[in-house]
């Protein structure tokens, strides 16, 4: 009995579940990595929704956030967002993204304006939201004090790459976890630290040669704890449930 329980600690791991926390359609052509059981696919554009929509419906590993990337803006169609609004309201399991700022694409001002919409729709609707921040943090906490808190969805920031500073507003502050991709290549191991287990997910963000079994193995070791792959999973299973 004692072998028996012994062995069963040392295969610990054997049994690896894997949910990759932010993919693009992209990579829905690619076979799923080794011990990927789903995927949460972010839409970039509306061109976008019905395509994922139609691969969710064949395979139910699929889950589907749906809005506007800040890198889309300029292309966005009249009545977006009553058609954002519309099919996630009949859809309860849809999620928001991806959406957010970035510094180094163009209109500013626009991106601003179809971020905040989103963000209130994702209100609305009770929906988790996938952000994506490059150099906007600033800009994006302006926005979220017009709203309080507490009626504030999930935000899971991904790639994120901001400051220390940063960091711990988000942390202290807001209901959010972080995305860790393994193309982070200085992925830093005292950033990791400071993240509590609960917060941390894994992603691919589209690119097949990102190995998430590799990045959990680093994430384990950071944290000294083994059973770090269920609690990773079990962190995604949250973002799914929508609140
Ligand atoms: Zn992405």
């Amino acid at each position: 009995m004692k072998n028996g329980l012994l062995k069963s600690q040392c295969n610990k791991d054997f049994n690896m579940n894997i949910i990759d926390a932010h993919t693009h359609l992209d990579y829905m052509t690619h076979k799923y990595q080794a011990n990927v059981e789903s995927v949460i696919c972010c839409s970039v554009g509306e061109d976008d929704w019905k395509k994922l929509i139609n691969i969710m419906n064949s395979d139910k590993n699929v889950f589907g956030a749906f809005g506007i990337h800040p890198w889309v803006i300029e292309s966005v169609k009249d009545g977006w967002e009553n058609r954002l609004y519309d099919l996630l309201n009949t859809n309860r399991d849809f999620m928001v993204g991806e959406i957010g700022l970035d510094k180094y694409k163009p209109n500013m001002e626009k991106q601003i304006s179809v971020f905040t919409k989103q963000l209130e729709i994702a209100i609305q609707l009770k929906r988790n939201v996938f952000i994506h921040c490059v150099g906007a943090w600033d800009k994006i906490f302006h926005i979220l004090k017009q709203y309080q808190r507490n009626k504030l969805p999930l935000m899971i920031a991904h790639g994120f790459n901001g400051s220390d500073e940063i960091l711990h507003k988000l942390l202290n502050n807001y209901n959010v976890m972080f995305s860790f991709s393994e193309i982070d290549k200085d992925l830093d191991s005292s950033r990791i630290q400071e993240i509590d287990e609960n917060k941390i997910l894994v992603e691919t963000d589209g690119k097949s040669n990102n190995n998430l079994s590799e990045l959990i193995d680093k994430i384990a070791n950071v944290k000294n704890n083994n059973d770090i792959s269920n609690i990773i999973y079990n962190n995604t299973k949250q973002v799914l449930q929508n609140e």
